[in-house]
């Protein structure tokens, strides 16, 4: 069988470039190790900025996301036992959507796979990636049904199998960079069966660490608690996880978290890396296979999108038109966006980390950088910038 395209991968970025491959009648195939049901369910992230959500509908992949996602305008710190929002819509004239993962996932599988009629093949084991460095490369896997070999040869392959994936491995170690950054702390993510407590994202700065409260859908809510790098969730019974929420999200004149059972527990050992170029032969990678970032200043998501909008417009210009400007300028398009997400995690880090360090020096200029957005307009403007994602056209 031969494509222009095989996708390997079907997270938001797989998903999204195959949309766009199938609305410009571009033949390809999608490959994804799970189920349909596994990645239909997978929680992870939810937190979508405005320019990337305008670039989905205006593809036609918005339509739910549109009608149902919470509209979110301001954030909170805590510190110092009191409250500071910072009402980031006002100053930037932009806000963030509210849709959790498995929504937009189950969306663009529908979209691809019901309505388009794209090729999509689940639960595919042992995939690899040949001839990448020739213009005829080819995809093999062992299909579930059979338990044989399959060969797709193709014209291109989209690498966009997540942080794990086989993608990035396949890549010549003299062909690229990998920048790695490890931030040498852990994050418990919990998602509890509780309805949010605040009608906007919580920061909690502490002491005995940092605390998240982020809204996931009026019954459910995602909380993250600071803990050691490697911790065993099984340290995290649900009373001692809650009583630190309580006293890491806790400040003056707001009343106490509302408590759910924990419906996910597990500790992310936060780091990121970026992938420098992007490309190699035939082969695009986008999404988490080229760039992880820990969900610390919650970038994953929009970034995956950004690559498949890119990506998924240049391999349409040249496979209907010829033009291969897209394809030779992906990788640095990508990246500029990459490294100001990456630059931004690490100051956010630094924020919500410093004052648990156990560093006075270091507590005492993260919380000189927190005053400063809640006394000069620029800091908090700046902040609000970045927070939201440089505005994008894409
Ligand atoms: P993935 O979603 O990882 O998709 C890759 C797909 O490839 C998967 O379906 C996988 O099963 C499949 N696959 C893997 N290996 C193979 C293979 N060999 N062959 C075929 N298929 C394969 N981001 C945000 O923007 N905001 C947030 O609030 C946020 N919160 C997060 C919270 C948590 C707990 C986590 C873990 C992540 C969070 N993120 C957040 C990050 C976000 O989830 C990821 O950046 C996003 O899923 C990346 O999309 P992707 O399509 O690149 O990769």
């Amino acid at each position: 069988q031969r494509f222009p395209v095989v996708v390997v991968g079907a997270g938001p970025a797989g998903l999204t470039l195959g949309n766009i491959l199938r609305a410009a009648s571009v033949d390809c195939v999608v490959l994804e190790v799970e189920s349909r049901e596994f990645i239909e369910q997978r929680p992870r992230a939810g937190v979508l900025e405005e320019w990337a959500v305008r670039g989905l509908e205006r593809r036609g992949l918005a339509g739910n996301l549109l009608e149902r996602a919470q509209v979110h305008t301001q954030c909170e710190f805590r510190f110092g036992g009191q409250r500071h929002r910072l009402p980031y819509a006002e100053l930037t004239g932009q806000h963030h959507f509210v849709y959790p993962q498995p929504l937009l996932v189950t969306d663009l599988v529908r979209e691809y796979a019901d309505i388009r009629a794209g090729d999509i093949r689940f639960g595919v084991r042992d995939v690899q990636l040949h001839d990448l460095d020739t213009d005829r490369p080819s995809v093999s896997y062992t299909c579930p049904e059979t338990g044989r070999r399959q060969v797709l040869h193709c014209d291109f392959v989209a690498g966009c199998d997540g942080a794990r994936g086989v993608a990035r491995t396949t890549l010549p170690p003299e062909r690229v960079r990998i920048a790695r950054h490890d931030y040498g702390i852990g994050w418990l993510a919990l998602l509890a069966e509780a309805p949010p407590s605040s009608d906007c994202v919580v920061f909690g700065i502490h002491p005995r660490g940092f605390a998240g409260h982020m809204a996931r859908s009026p019954q459910v809510t995602r909380y993250y608690l600071q803990c050691p790098p490697g911790d065993d969730p099984e340290n995290w019974p649900e009373d001692r996880v809650w009583a630190e929420l309580q006293e890491r999200l806790g400040a003056a004149d707001t009343p106490p978290l509302t408590e759910g059972r924990l419906i996910e527990k597990r500790v992310l050992d936060m780091h990121n890396h970026v992938v420098e170029p992007m490309a190699y032969g035939r082969l695009f990678l986008a999404g988490d296979a080229a760039h992880l970032t820990a969900p610390i200043a919650a970038k994953g998501m929009n970034l995956a999108l950004h690559d498949a909008f890119l990506l998924g417009d240049a391999l349409v210009a040249y496979l209907t038109e010829g033009d291969a400007s897209g394809l030779h300028g992906y990788s640095a398009d990508s990246l500029g966006r990459v490294w100001d997400y990456q630059e931004f995690s690490q100051w956010l880090s630094e924020v919500y980390h410093g004052t648990a360090s156990g560093d006075p020096y270091r507590a005492g200029t993260t919380l000189a950088r927190l005053r400063r957005l809640f006394t000069s307009p620029s800091a908090a403007t700046a902040f609000a910038e970045q927070y939201l994602g440089m505005e994008a056209t894409v």
